[in-house]
């Protein structure tokens, strides 16, 4: 018998005072979506202000019977159905495009962040990354890892004979002789300016990292480099150093860059290893 008592039709027994909550919502996204450069074109501020208040006179009108019009109370039963439905479908969807909107920035957002651009490898921040991730060079560490760093011979002189775009090509080639050699337990980024470093993780990664290594440093010693009207060869040095479980990956830095330095005291295009 409740529902056959006169209600009115915008008060809230017919539901309507929900588009007011789902309009904030909506409102906030819109203003997120219309940002641009840091400057809001929309403050949704404004508009959760004025949603507020037209609820406050929905409620209003409701508790002090206001009559705008009135209406059937199953009528309103079926009214409140209808626009609670319809407040969870539109927060329901924007909650979706809203979620898909900030992963993917998100994921742009990391990608700008540990992708170096020239290369397309990962950079220092992200090795770093991944080396915690690995829990490498941790005091009570259990994991066996090896690192080397490759670094070109001569590269200034390239710079200087051909100028700076054949660097950034020899650096762009270099990376695609690296990429193939990346799995999940070698980890291949660029360390900085004309250095790359490769790190194998496990119980062999000594041993593989060696391999891949010459490998490496015969496939670049016999890949032609062509840009432009320029044709010509390139080398690499390279300073692995391996651990024993736990060891610093500081420590095993520093001895990968003393091979390194080693390797190009005694001739460059070599490899040089603990
Ligand atoms: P070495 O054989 O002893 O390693 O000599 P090198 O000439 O390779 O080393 P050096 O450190 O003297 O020079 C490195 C050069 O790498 C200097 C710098 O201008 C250049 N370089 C660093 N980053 C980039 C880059 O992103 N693009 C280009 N084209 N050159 C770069
Ligand atoms: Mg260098
Ligand atoms: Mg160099």
């Amino acid at each position: 018998m409740h529902y056959l008592i006169a209600v009115q039709c915008v008060g809230c027994n017919a539901g309507f005072q929900n588009y007011c909550f789902t309009s904030i919502v909506v409102a906030y996204f819109i203003g997120y979506a219309l940002k641009q450069d840091g400057y809001n074109k929309f403050n949704p501020n404004h508009y959760a202000t004025m949603a507020f208040i037209i609820f406050f006179i929905c409620w209003l009108e409701s508790e002090y019977k206001i009559q705008v019009y009135t209406i059937n109370g199953s009528v309103s039963k079926a009214m409140h159905f209808v626009n609670d439905m319809l407040n969870i479908i539109i927060l329901g969807e924007f909650a979706r495009i809203f979620t898909i909107n900030i992963l993917t920035e998100k994921d742009m957002l990391i990608h700008t962040a540990e992708v170096d651009e020239l290369t397309g490898l990962s950079n220092r921040h992200h090795i770093r990354r991944m080396c915690n991730f690995y829990h490498l060079g941790e005091k009570n560490g259990q994991t066996t890892y090896s690192i080397a760093i490759i670094d070109i011979d001569n590269f200034k002189k390239i710079n200087d004979s051909y100028g700076h775009n054949t660097g950034d090509y020899v650096l762009q080639k270099l990376a695609d002789i690296l990429k193939p050699h990346i799995s999940t337990n070698t980890i291949i980024g660029r360390w900085g300016g004309e250095e790359f470093i490769i790190i194998c993780i496990g119980q062999d990664s000594y041993n593989t990292i060696k391999k891949i290594s010459e490998n490496i440093r015969i496939n670049i010693q016999n890949t032609a480099m062509d840009y432009e009207d320029y044709h010509f060869n390139i080398t690499v040095s390279i300073g692995i150093d391996g651990t024993t479980v736990g060891d610093s990956y500081i420590h095993i830095l520093e001895n990968a860059d003393a091979n390194l330095y080693k390797a190009k005291e005694s001739g460059k295009n070599k490899v040089i290893y603990s």
